[in-house]
């Protein structure tokens, strides 16, 4: 109907397949070396936790923030209690930022404010960086105050935030 090469922005639903080797830990469980698996309920469909291959009656986290899974009932169904279970499965599965000459190559393209959280993407420009809401300047690389070094980064880049809210 002439809409056919309409881009949808779908939210992918197994990012471990599709994101490259550097963003494997999200397959990785946050406490030890296991792995992280999809649960199954009894009709054969995913359930919104993971069980780590190790420790499968412990170890088990939301599948979208990898928090530790402690379920909320709403309509009938668990859901995640963390509040900002959305905001950081954003920020585990976005792309990563690799024009080499991006200030900030190698980060993701989203990050959350250390102080407010709140989800800024790097856009062009510097590695430090605004929040829009609290005014918290920040570095994009390092995540650490720009107070702390204007300018260039060599501080090593922060992984992935994951956080609970
Ligand atoms: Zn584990
Ligand atoms: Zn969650
Ligand atoms: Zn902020
Ligand atoms: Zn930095």
């Amino acid at each position: 109907m002439g809409n056919s090469s309409s881009v949808t922005q779908e939210v992918r639903d197994d990012p471990c397949d599709t994101l490259p080797e550097v963003e494997a830990d999200t397959s990785r469980c946050p406490k030890c070396p296991g792995i992280l698996r999809a649960s199954l309920n009894s009709a054969g469909c995913p359930l919104q936790y993971t069980q780590c291959s190790q420790l499968p009656e412990s170890h088990l986290f939301c599948r979208f923030c990898l928090a530790p899974w402690k379920p909320i009932q709403k309509d009938g169904v668990e859901h995640c209690s963390n509040r900002s279970c959305e905001l950081v499965y954003t920020l585990l599965i976005c792309d990563t930022i690799n024009n080499p000459n991006s200030y900030v190559h190698g980060c993701p393209v989203f990050r959350a404010c250390p102080q407010c959280y709140c989800l800024m993407m790097h856009v062009d420009g510097c590695n430090n960086v605004t929040c829009p809401s609290c005014r918290h300047q920040f570095c994009f690389i390092c995540l650490q105050s720009s107070d702390s070094h204007l300018g260039f980064c060599r501080k090593p880049l922060a992984s992935r935030q994951r956080f609970v809210t």
